[in-house]
């Protein structure tokens, strides 16, 4: 029990993992299909046992063969995907084509073709999967509908069936080929949506900036390939906001704070990770090596000699910043970075605002 539970739940992560992935989809469908096929042409090889085809018994049990086959290739040999597409291709056709003409048991073989649609479209995509189908439907047609074709049949199907089959057979296309344009649809609209999830996961709405999560996820990656480079963290807390919000109300303090947003994006390198910390406080993780206390002055500077305009209104604000630098990401973690950095920030407010505090740790 326990063997299927943990079997079941890797099937399902690997599922979960080729949605993101067509080709990753399309290996795993092919995986799938040939077990199935494998399956299904062995409980066949079965019935011939039972039912004396010995014929058809054979040719299912290669088949059934031939999909193992297909299974370990396409696992082993990650170089040669292309060519084993075409081999199941081939054995495909060969095996339909042996079932048309032998027609045996009482031309029942040949129904097989309807499956070819759905699986082919399921494992090779709209494009590929339809030149599949239409091979298959162009054999069906030579040896159902052409003079040279029907002579080399060993069975004698109605004229009826051989009119009307193809027609079924077309339809079964279309059938498929309407079920996987839905099916991309879908993922299509899943992937969509789930980039967009984590986008307004990670992003603060009114400025466009990462959200604390969205920054911790950058810092802790970074963090993760720690460089012997001096590292800072920077927090700025515009000053006196609230009398912002009071004064010209809060749609125009929101102004403000989309421009203090980009007057941050225009002030680092471009690989500087930037959020809104929450409310009125940016944070800043600077990891470029260049000199921090300047660029922390720079910004400052920045805020104070910006209008933020709204119509006729026009807004001045400062901030205070505090800034802490580490020599290396070794020698401090990124809560102790953030830790000094809102201390140094406080001290800036107790020093009267519209200033840079800053501390370095050994
Ligand atoms: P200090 O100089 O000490 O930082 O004073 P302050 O007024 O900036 O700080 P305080 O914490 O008293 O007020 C912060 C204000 O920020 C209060 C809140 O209404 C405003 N605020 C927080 N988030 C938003 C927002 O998304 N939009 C607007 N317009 N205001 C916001
Ligand atoms: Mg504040
Ligand atoms: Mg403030």
């Amino acid at each position: 029990m326990a063997w299927i539970k943990t079997k079941a739940k890797k099937i399902i992560a690997g599922m979960n993992a080729a949605i993101r992935d067509d080709i990753m989809r399309k290996e795993l469908m092919f995986e799938w299909l040939n077990i199935l096929l494998a399956l299904v042409s062995f409980f066949m090889t079965v019935v011939n046992i039972f039912t004396k085809e010995y014929t058809l018994m054979l040719s299912t049990l290669i088949f059934s063969v031939a999909c193992i086959l297909n299974i370990v290739l396409i696992k082993r040999e990650k170089k040669v995907k292309g060519l084993v597409y075409s081999i199941f291709v081939v054995e495909t056709i060969a095996l339909l084509a042996f079932f048309l003409v032998s027609g045996i048991p009482n031309g029942f073989s040949a129904l097989w073709l309807c499956l070819i649609p759905s699986f082919s479209l399921l494992i090779f995509g709209i494009k590929a999967g339809t030149r599949y189908s239409i091979l298959t439907f162009l054999m069906l047609l030579f040896f159902f509908w052409f003079p040279a074709g029907k002579n080399l049949l060993q069975y004698r199907y109605t004229d009826e069936f051989m009119l009307r089959f193809p027609f079924l057979f077309a339809a079964c296309y279309m059938l498929a080929l309407f079920i996987e344009l839905i099916r991309a649809q879908t993922q299509k609209q899943l992937l969509l949506s789930e980039q967009k999830y984590y986008q307004l996961y990670r992003h603060d709405a009114l400025t466009g900036l990462y959200n604390r999560y969205g920054f911790n996820a950058v810092v802790d990656a970074d963090y993760k390939n720690p460089r012997p480079e001096k590292v800072g963290m920077l927090i700025l807390d515009i000053d006196d906001f609230k009398q912002i919000n009071d004064r010209y109300g809060h749609s125009n303090g929101d102004i403000v704070l989309k421009g203090i947003a980009e007057i941050i994006r225009k002030a680092f390198c471009e690989q500087t990770h930037y959020c809104r910390w929450g409310g009125e406080e940016f944070t800043v993780y600077l990891h470029c090596g260049h000199n921090y206390e300047e660029s922390a002055e720079r910004l400052r500077r920045y805020v104070e000699e910006a209008e933020f305009k709204s119509g006729d209104l026009v807004m001045k604000v400062t901030v205070s910043v505090g800034l802490c630098t580490a020599k290396s990401m070794e020698s401090a973690s990124i809560a102790m970075l953030v830790n000094k950095a809102d201390q140094c920030l406080y001290i800036a407010k107790g020093n009267g605002k519209n200033c840079v505090v800053s501390i370095e740790v050994p």
